[in-house]
């Protein structure tokens, strides 16, 4: 059966779940707690365990997959997927790598058992696990496993019973299969961003449709945008916007700062803006980002300085020299619009802008979400609750919000911490737990 491709909500990605609507569950006879196989592009294939969808997609033929799925079946949002029922095996034996900066004393077993706990997983993949505390760990990432191998071999489920071994090799050294992001494209997620439904639709229909689909472009005999500028205050996601959309279409992702390139000595910054336009067309599907555009682009009668005008030259001569063919995007971040040298925001050049605004209620709340999904918390926490007594926070707030609550938490427990050791006590990090008090501390900063 076919189905479209959707984003999960932010808090349930990270789990190997597919949220199917119910008509298409009964169609395709599935149960909660089943499992699917999602072909994709090119014979990739993910596997994932069926959830009921949200009510909201009753009847509409969706299948949301979060964006760790959606790249192992090599498929992006609004594709169109066949979806067929799974045969997988509980899993007798697991052997998981962790990354070579986590190092564990004790057996961490039982906790990977119980987080991994229902997830279809085989040889050679990558699964997040939720740790927020440890050297890698920041709130709301994930730690990368790696899976070595697996008994029976195949697609297996992890139960309460598979017995879960440490592989002595770290996971960087183990080979991986298709479906991991080639060097040079940034891991975030449409399901790592909170409250910016609309402006990621926008985002999307910009750049995602023209860098997967640039023959619809050229048979309608339109051009796709060269430039996009994102603008509103600092820490409201623009950045990880830029970032999710790259992933999103395995693209090359090049970070220009616009402070760092102004700094340069005579001349080295136009060279700089040039060998990142080079690098971009070369790797090609590829997005460039630059942050803070207003430090090199301020209107020329404001910034008067001869470098500023060398360097917006090249910019603009850079951009103009895009060739259309080429899949390059340059997505741009101000948080002052107003001070950009018009002749950036003509055609052709940044002339596509989308306003990133200061979240409301509901995007707080989504935004807590993305950085308390890989925390324990205690059932106390009300996320509501300070959504709606944050007002004003941007994403970067929230994140340090929850960042701040998950250090009171280990604060707590730092006695029975041996902080000189660079090894974590696997019954440290089973017991540990973010609680109410702990958060309402951070909330007073
Ligand atoms: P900007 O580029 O707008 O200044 P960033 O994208 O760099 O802001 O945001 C900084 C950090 O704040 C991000 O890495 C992320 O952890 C958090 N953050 C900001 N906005 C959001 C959001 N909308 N959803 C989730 N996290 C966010």
């Amino acid at each position: 059966m076919k189905l479209t491709v959707k984003p999960l909500k932010q808090k349930d990605a990270g789990r190997g779940l597919a949220a199917i609507d119910r008509v298409s569950m009964r169609e395709l006879d599935l149960e909660n707690g089943d499992y699917i196989v999602i072909e994709g592009k090119d014979d990739s294939q993910a596997v994932a365990r069926v959830w009921p969808g949200y009510p909201e997609d009753e009847g509409r033929g969706i299948v949301r997959i979060d964006g760790r799925l959606r790249q192992e079946a090599d498929v992006g949002i609004d594709d169109n997927v066949s979806v067929e029922p799974a045969d997988v095996k509980p899993a007798n034996s697991v052997t998981v790598a962790l990354p070579q900066n986590l190092r564990i004393r004790g057996d961490i077993g039982p906790l990977v058992r119980d987080k991994l706990s229902g997830q279809a997983v085989a040889e050679g993949q990558t699964v997040p696990f939720s740790l927020s505390f440890g050297p890698m760990a920041s709130s709301g990432q994930s730690v990368p496993l790696k899976i070595a191998s697996a008994d029976p071999s195949g697609t297996v489920v992890i139960t309460d019973s598979t017995n879960i071994e440490i592989s002595e090799t770290p996971a960087e050294q183990v080979s991986s299969e298709a479906g991991e992001s080639p060097e040079g494209v940034p891991n975030i997620t449409y399901e790592d961003i909170g409250g910016l439904d609309d402006e990621l639709d926008q985002v999307r229909e910009m750049i995602e449709l023209p860098m997967r689909h640039p023959e619809l472009f050229q048979q309608l005999g339109i051009e796709p945008p060269k430039g996009v500028l994102l603008h509103g205050p600092p820490g409201t996601g623009k950045t990880l916007m830029a970032k999710a959309v790259a992933n999103e279409i395995d693209a090359h992702f090049e970070t220009i700062s616009g402070p760092e390139i102004m700094s340069k000595y005579y001349g080295e910054s136009e060279e700089q803006l040039r060998e990142v336009f080079e690098e971009a067309e070369e790797n090609a599907p590829a997005i460039i980002f630059i942050d803070e555009l207003d430090s090199i682009a301020a209107k020329r009668e404001e910034a008067g300085g001869d470098v500023e005008r060398r360097v917006v030259a090249q910019l603009l001569s850079l951009m103009d020299g895009l060739e259309e063919r080429v899949r390059v995007t340059v997505i741009a971040a101000t948080n002052r619009v107003d001070a950009i040298d018009p002749a950036l925001r003509r055609g052709g050049r940044f002339d596509r802008e989308i306003e990133i605004g200061v979240p409301d209620k509901g995007g707080r709340k989504e935004i807590l979400q993305v950085h308390t999904r890989g925390m324990p918390l205690s059932e106390d926490i009300d996320l509501d609750h300070y959504a709606e007594n944050t007002h004003g926070f941007v994403g970067a707030d929230l994140e340090s919000l929850a960042r701040e609550g998950a250090m009171n938490a280990l604060r707590r427990i730092r006695p029975d911490l041996d902080l000189e050791s660079d090894e974590i006590d696997a019954e440290i990090l089973e017991s540990l737990e973010v609680t109410e008090t702990d958060v309402k501390e951070a909330m007073k900063g």
